[in-house]
């Protein structure tokens, strides 16, 4: 079958010709995937630019986290799904068996294995995952709609730790799907005032706009800048979803004092803040990464209700033989998600 992998530690990507899983083992599934979104993670590991050197030991690796498709095999003992289910997986599901699983704190798993970071992913027509993190989808949800569940999940923990709370006037630094998964949360905890910001990248702003968030921001415009720092200063939340070093002091600098800024972009080097004002202003800063099963069953549960239209959010469509083609298009930023459907041999854009 083909996969689209990392073989070694340097610049690169290939789409290899790779044998099939075999049968699953014991507590796990083999899924057909239907629908894999490009992340900008896969980005970070295509550029090899930092951040990503847990990976080493692994190589090489199939890619693709972010994915919905249909049970083909369980492993023994499997009871939670069975073949013809159809699932999104948590790519990151806890093992239930280190110090921390049986402490009580799953989230914080020592033996993550996440699909596609640490064993192979979706960017294939058959993965292997824990069966654990397999969730059933609701038969009226879309296999690509059910595909933004692991981004979404994360955007919703992030608002979590944020803490967002009705009446909340909160400022989201990034337009990607991070930042819009923020934004469509952070609607939903009550924020009565959401603004957006990019750097050049209007496509992507583009579709914060067709999601309904009409505050957004070029900040590549110098009056855009001067507009938002007029309409969010002050502001109660600010997230960083950028991963861009001048995003941290710019996102502390709107905050109001204790605001909470809520760092969730991966930068490549350190990051350096104006510290004596962020003490006196008694403002917090606070990380956010990957996401929990609460999250998990909150969100499917939420993609359910029709009136959620998430559509605007993907915006091309490819089949995995020009896989190449949507991580240009990703990282050029002329797209927001990008959807990669491995059992298609071609679909239009
Ligand atoms: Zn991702
Ligand atoms: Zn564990």
């Amino acid at each position: 079958m083909l996969a689209y992998r990392k073989r070694r530690p340097s610049p690169g990507l290939s789409l290899d010709d790779c044998p099939a899983p075999g049968a699953p083992e014991a507590g796990e599934v083999t899924v057909r995937v239907e629908a894999v979104g490009i992340c900008g993670s896969d980005l970070h590991v295509a550029d090899w630019s930092g951040g990503y050197d847990f990976m080493l030991p692994h190589l090489p690796l199939t890619l693709g986290h972010e994915f919905a498709g249909i049970i083909e095999a369980t492993g023994p003992g499997v009871a939670r799904v069975t073949p013809g289910d159809r699932v999104t997986i948590w790519p990151s599901s806890p093992c239930d068996t280190c110090p921390e699983c049986t402490a009580g704190r799953r989230r914080n798993c020592r033996n993550k294995a996440t699909l596609g970071l640490y064993r192979d992913g979706a960017f294939a027509p058959l993965v292997t995952a824990r069966a654990q993190g397999a969730f059933t989808i609701p038969d009226a949800l879309s296999f690509e709609i059910a595909a933004l569940t692991e981004p979404l999940c994360v955007g919703r923990r992030a608002v979590k730790t944020g803490e967002v709370s009705p009446g909340d006037r909160v400022l989201v630094l990034g337009p990607g799907t991070i930042g819009q998964s923020i934004a469509v949360f952070a609607r939903a905890a009550g924020a009565a005032q959401i603004g957006i910001a990019g750097m050049n990248d209007p496509a992507r702003l583009e579709v914060c706009n067709r999601l309904g968030f009409d505050q957004t921001y070029d900040l590549s415009d110098p009056g855009a800048r001067t507009r938002m720092q007029a309409d969010f200063d002050e502001a109660d939340v600010v997230f960083e979803a950028t991963g861009r070093d001048e995003s941290v002091q710019d996102g502390l600098g709107l905050l109001r004092m204790e605001g909470i800024l809520v760092m969730t972009g991966i930068h490549s080097g350190d990051v350096s803040f104006d510290a004596t004002s962020f003490v006196r202003g008694r403002r917090q800063i606070r990380a956010s990464h990957g996401s929990g099963e609460e999250d998990w069953h909150a969100v499917i549960a939420t993609l359910a209700d029709p009136a959620l239209d998430l559509a605007p959010m993907i915006t091309h469509r490819l089949p995995l033989s020009r896989i190449a083609e949507g991580l240009s298009l990703a990282s050029s930023r002329r797209a927001s998600k990008v959807m990669i459907f491995p059992q298609q041999q071609d679909v239009s854009e």
